[in-house]
């Protein structure tokens, strides 16, 4: 299939083809048309899958560049649940809008806010927001949604992790009625679903979950290791095999602070990245570490979801993730986009739960490695897959504590209002289109 079968506008095409995408992705193949149908829509995709193009190529397709937006107007509203991410989609949707004039805006907390809502205050066609800094906006009057077209849950997983389920519905409260609602999420836990129920009706669903969840080309392995000899065995495999390029996961801030002065005790150049660090910090980190020229980076779980570096080699995980659907969003930021990459796991024996819920999650048993020196003391015993855990470990996004200023811990609440189905307004420039089609698993 190439993206001019997909009913996208000329100057949205002529953007990405510049861009070098010569032909959708299956999450683009799948959502794309629903969108341009102005239905609703729930796609399971994770970061990796080019599930940001699959919703704002279709957008700007929509959105009228010639309409010009009022003072305080918005016309569509992406939320995320991290400052990286909302800086990350905003990007794209600049580089995607290239030639059809559609204005754009991230707003986000960590930074001053008198800039974005001199900005907001003009109007723009498509806001990127956290959810707190929003609602900031909102507190200040800076933003008015009468003129909003279309909503965007973006990573909706994540976002019920980090606890902003209240937060999303006070913002869906203040919405128009009439207009239309997708939800990107990396898992559809029986969680997202609820939250789908209440602010989605009828959706169309579409899902590349099970392409994600096989990632053919990422090289998992564990190292099987003592808790203690971790950060030694992680300079050992740095310096033996010449590292070239490693994201490492560990769970806390000051873990990561620690890690990072231990291998500068080993003459190993990382940088630490979580929210502890003040913005300007993690953007030139990340600039860095994108660039080359900073090869070893040590993230926080939290921090890092967002991060789109291409062909990204390798992820380690420093520590093993919590819950075991996070271990699949980590490896997928290497065997990106064809490209092949690895993910290797230290596993102490107090990792043994956590191990026997990925490799449940995963269905098989990691590659296990032991390496010479660092054989470990206490054994990790074999895991048992379909393991249901008795007392679940907490998740790591609460015991990392590693949020966006703007983040609130209120967790549980349900949503407060269903929304009627929408009747959906015909959308300027937005061509028809059939179903779904091809390899399309759309279901209704
Ligand atoms: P995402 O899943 O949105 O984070 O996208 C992952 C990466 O894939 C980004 O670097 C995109 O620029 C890239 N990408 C998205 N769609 C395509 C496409 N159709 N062809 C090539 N690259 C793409």
């Amino acid at each position: 299939m190439s993206f001019s079968t997909l009913g996208l506008s000329d100057p949205i095409q002529q953007a990405i083809a510049e861009m070098g995408y010569d032909a959708p992705t299956p999450i683009q193949e799948q959502a794309i048309p629903v969108v341009l149908n102005g239905r609703n829509l729930i796609a399971g995709a994770q970061t990796g899958t080019g599930k940001t193009a699959s919703f704002a190529l279709p957008i700007l397709s929509m959105l009228d560049s010639q309409q010009k937006v009022r003072g305080k107007r918005i016309r569509a509203l992406i939320l995320t649940p991290t400052r990286e991410l909302a800086v990350q989609v905003e990007k794209n949707i600049q580089q995607y809008s290239k030639y059809s004039n559609h204005s754009s805006l991230a707003i986000y907390g960590g930074v001053d806010s008198a800039a974005q809502k001199k900005r907001l205050i003009q109007g723009v066609d498509i806001l990127v927001a956290t959810p707190g800094r929003l609602l900031d906006m909102c507190t200040q009057k800076a933003i008015h949604f009468d003129e909003l077209e279309v909503l965007v849950l973006d990573e909706a997983d994540r976002m019920l992790d980090m606890g902003f389920i209240e937060d999303i519905n006070k913002i869906i409260e203040r919405l128009p009625l009439d207009r239309q609602n997708l939800l990107f999420s990396a898992t559809l836990s029986k969680q997202v679903r609820a939250l789908a129920k209440t602010a989605i009706a009828n959706p169309v669903e579409v899902s590349v979950l099970a392409d994600a969840n096989a990632a053919p080309k990422i090289d998992q392995w564990l190292v099987t290791v003592d808790k203690d000899q971790k950060s030694a065995l992680l300079s050992h495999l740095i310096k033996e095999n010449d590292w070239q390029q490693a994201l490492i996961f560990i769970e806390t801030k000051h873990g990561a602070a620690k890690l990072v002065s231990q291998l500068e005790k080993r003459g190993i150049v990382a940088e630490a990245f979580h929210s502890g660090r003040s913005q300007a910090i993690r953007e030139q980190v990340l600039q860095d570490f994108k660039s080359g020229e900073l090869k070893l980076l040590v993230s926080t779980g939290v921090a890092a979801r967002g991060i789109d570096i291409d062909n990204l080699e390798r992820v380690v995980n420093y520590d093993l993730p919590y819950p075991a659907d996070e271990y699949v969003h980590r490896i997928g930021r290497t065997g990106r986009a064809g490209a092949s990459g690895e993910a290797i796991s230290l596993v102490s024996k107090d990792n043994f739960k956590n191990l026997c819920m990925i490799e449940s999650r995963l269905g098989h048993l990691i590659t296990r490695k032991v390496i010479e020196g660092f054989e470990p003391r206490k054994e990790v015993p074999i895991s048992i897959l379909n393991y249901v855990p008795k007392n679940k470990p907490k998740p790591s996004a609460k015991k990392s504590n590693d949020k966006s200023p703007e983040v609130k811990l209120e967790r549980g609440a349900g949503a407060k209002r269903r929304n009627p189905a929408p009747k959906r307004r015909p959308r300027r420039g937005a061509k028809p289109q059939g179903k779904p089609q091809g390899r399309s698993q759309a279901s209704e």
